[in-house]
């Protein structure tokens, strides 16, 4: 949802009730490590759906960063009557929007009419609900990193009017490609998050700043401490599922000369031979795409080493750093302008990886 739209939304819901007395909104005690996310998800609220009316209900009472004061007293945004959707337990939305990935046992234990099914309410309403179709990839975890977010767009591109933001394209890809690995039965974690975007269909992605860390961090202004960020959340959660089959993908469209077509280029870490295997799986499947689709096109796509990347270089589980193009490139604009476009190049990215999983 834009952001505009958003606060209109917000502001027609929140202040009737407000003004009319009738205050629904429960108080709640920030504990020691609080962050909004935690708060909301320990009081059984969706946070992708009420971050925003929680920021606005304690305006004045949130920290830099969206921090929470330790033993502060909160508002809750109202809580849905029962029967409506919202009204879930809690460890439904926990794991839906922290962990965009469930294993089979847990998808059972929500909903034992339809094992298969996933609610994902941060793919967005169109394409929250997901099909396991296989479980190809049962048992292997995969860190989603997609570039820049919060306070950095990352490259901008001219396109008419309009702005591209890495960021907004990168993170749409991610997501679509979070959704095909868990079609597979991957455990997946969106490291960057978007509480209020969706996979969108749009061509033209509105440029935002409310993309979090996981698992509910604000985004900080020095590349440095965003790079550092993302990469402890990865390292974290690696030692939470010490001993399993886990990679990492950080995703990108970044931004050369603005002729520069650059494709789809790989870098893994030199010493990482499991690193390299995924790149080059990854990169054999969109090659031999494009050699079907598009005999025409060159392609100039490779694979190369590039230690010097830091969360390549720092992340503990073996990784891949993707550039999709260049956003500032008009042919490679299209590739992303295109919703079918992004979808397909995230399809075949997951080809790619599951070739990759399949000969470990
Ligand atoms: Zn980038």
């Amino acid at each position: 949802m834009a952001l505009r739209t958003y606060y209109i939304l917000l502001f027609i819901l929140a202040f009737p009730a407000v003004l009319s007395g009738q205050t629904t909104y429960t108080e709640v005690v920030a504990k020691d490590g609080d962050g909004i996310y935690t708060l909301l998800r320990r009081n059984g609220l969706d946070p992708a759906t009420h971050f925003k009316t929680f920021l606005e209900l304690n305006k004045g009472s949130v920290g830099k960063d969206s921090s929470l004061y330790t033993g502060r007293t909160y508002l809750l945004p109202e809580a849905m009557p029962p029967g409506r959707e919202e009204a879930k337990p809690e460890n439904t939305g926990t794991a839906a929007v922290n962990t965009p990935a469930t294993t089979s046992t847990a998808t059972e234990a929500k909903n034992p009419t339809a094992p298969n099914i996933l609610e994902i309410p941060l793919f967005g309403k169109k394409y929250a609900r997901l099909e396991v179709k296989s479980q190809q990839l049962k048992g292997a975890v995969y860190y989603l990193v997609s570039g820049h977010g919060g306070p950095d767009p990352g490259a901008v591109g001219n396109y008419g009017p309009y702005l591209l933001g890495e960021d907004e394209y990168a993170y749409d890809v991610t997501l679509r490609l979070a959704r095909a690995l868990m079609e597979h039965g991957a455990t997946v974690y969106m490291i960057i998050q978007d509480p209020d975007d969706g996979i969108r269909d749009e061509n033209i992605l509105e440029l935002d700043v409310d993309e979090i860390c996981y698992p509910d961090e604000a985004i900080p202004y020095s590349q440095k401490e965003r790079l550092r960020q993302r990469t402890r959340a990865v390292n974290n959660l690696y030692l939470k599922h010490k001993g399993a089959y886990q990679r990492m993908l950080a995703i990108h469209i970044d931004s050369r000369s603005k002729g520069q077509n650059i494709d789809v280029f790989f870098y893994h870490h030199e010493n990482s031979p499991s690193g390299k295997k995924m790149a080059e799986s990854i990169h054999q499947t969109i090659t031999a795409k494009y050699n079907r689709y598009q005999p025409n096109r060159d392609y100039f796509g490779n694979v190369s080493p590039r230690s010097s990347l830091y969360v390549v270089k720092y992340s503990h589980p073996p990784a891949v750093f993707i550039e999709l193009g260049n956003i500032r490139n008009d042919r490679d604009q299209r590739r992303f302008v295109l919703p079918d476009n992004r979808q397909a190049l995230a399809n075949w990215i997951t080809e790619g990886i599951l070739a990759d999983y399949n000969s470990r």
